[in-house]
């Protein structure tokens, strides 16, 4: 059991923002119960848009200091399309909290659950379970304000690779992959994703990533071409375990690997940083459908699941591995069976009456 107390920093967000994150809480809640672990303390904070038209401050640095005292943070989606900053910019605390914590690595998990469909017509397409790693506070993000427009004739953006960064970034996706390796048993890999062929800073990125693979040598290591990747990615992505790349081929290939798996309301993410990280599920606020009770709850339940298992690694506490696995096979379960699916998976369940489901199947019971 862990020794200590573990708080958890909360941003519950805009939109369907705190609709999803009550009743994901309670699903961690009653796992990390039943997994025999101290109960978390929560420590709500304030960020968002709505805070935004409220105060005029989107992310208060009181909040900043008090997610970075935290042992994990959780936030829901934030932002509000009707609400913008002076100079037309649209509320994204979430992507400010990755550069006030530099959180470098973006961890987006993609796999198949029982039962949920793909685009994909190839039945191995069912076995699809890889996890591509955006770095995310460089590459082409890293002067993202500074781009110059020279008259009408030429425009310029600067692209920015650090081996200080880089270092981190790869023995994080070597370590996600040695922890994958542990948890399937089987062997891990991380593919690299470049264009080291043209340019020098990729040639750099590669580089220290074939340095870095040099100290995993239980784990399989190549690298790739984007271009090339994002074919093998619609073709065969079932092969890949982990995938490692720069910031603006990562945003891209992020959004082509959520299009294997559907549903965006199925699609949790990590950002994470040397001893804090953010946990949020890859959809938005989705205003559209706010105030009705009718989201899919399961992107921030396995976004929960996926810091339980952080925790466990960072607090070397294997009841909260244990309990992430709980999670994640309770929303398998949940997902197999189809009947308590919301709208955008096509079932007509309110975002309670699904999160109550994963919950049941978590304590064992089912309705
Ligand atoms: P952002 O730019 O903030 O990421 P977005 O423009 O990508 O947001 P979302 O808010 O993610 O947009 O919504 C895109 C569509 O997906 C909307 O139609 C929304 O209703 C739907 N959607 C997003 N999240 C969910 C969810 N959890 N459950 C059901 N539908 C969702």
């Amino acid at each position: 059991m862990t020794a200590q107390t573990l708080t958890i920093a909360v941003f519950e967000g805009d939109g369907i923002g705190p609709e999803i994150m009550t009743p994901a809480r309670d699903v961690i809640d009653a796992a990390v119960a039943l997994a025999g672990a101290s109960p978390f303390t929560y420590h709500f904070l304030p960020a968002g848009a709505a805070h935004f038209a409220k105060t005029g401050e989107d992310l208060p640095t009181a909040s900043i200091e008090a997610a970075k005292a935290a042992d994990a943070i959780l936030l829901s989606a934030m932002g509000l399309p009707h609400i913008r900053k002076p100079d037309g910019t649209e509320i994204t605390p979430q992507i400010g909290l990755r550069f006030a914590l530099g959180l470098y690595a973006g961890v987006r998990p993609i796999k198949v659950y029982p039962g949920q469909k793909t685009p994909l017509a190839d039945p191995r397409a069912a076995n699809m379970d890889f996890v591509l790693v955006r770095e995310s506070t460089e590459g082409l993000f890293a002067h993202m304000n500074e781009g110059v427009i020279h008259g009408d004739a030429e425009a310029t953006e600067t692209l920015r690779i650090t081996r200080a960064t880089s270092e981190k970034l790869f023995d994080f996706a070597f370590r996600l992959a040695q922890r994958r390796a542990e948890l399937k048993g089987r062997p891990g890999r991380v593919t690299c994703v470049d264009k080291a062929n043209v340019f020098r800073a990729f040639w750099f990125f590669r580089s220290i990533f074939e340095e870095r693979a040099k100290a995993f040598p239980d784990v399989a290591n190549d690298t790739a071409y984007v271009d090339a990747m994002a074919m093998w990615m619609v073709q065969r992505p079932w092969e890949f375990d982990v995938m490692v790349t720069e910031n603006m081929f990562g945003d891209i290939l992020s959004d082509l690997a959520a299009g294997l798996v559907g549903s965006l309301g199925l699609a949790p993410s990590a950002d994470i940083g040397d001893d804090v990280a953010v946990f949020q599920p890859c959809h938005g606020s989705a205003p559209d459908i706010a105030g009705q009770g009718i989201a899919n709850p399961l992107a921030m339940i396995l976004s929960g699941a996926m810091m339980l298992d952080w925790l466990a690694v960072e607090h070397d506490a294997p009841e909260l591995a244990a309990a992430a696995k709980m999670v994640e096979d309770a929303v398998a379960k949940v997902l197999s069976e189809g009947t308590h699916l919301t709208g955008d998976l096509g079932g007509s369940a309110t975002t309670q009456s699904c999160a109550d489901a994963v919950l049941t199947r978590l304590q064992g019971r089912v309705d």
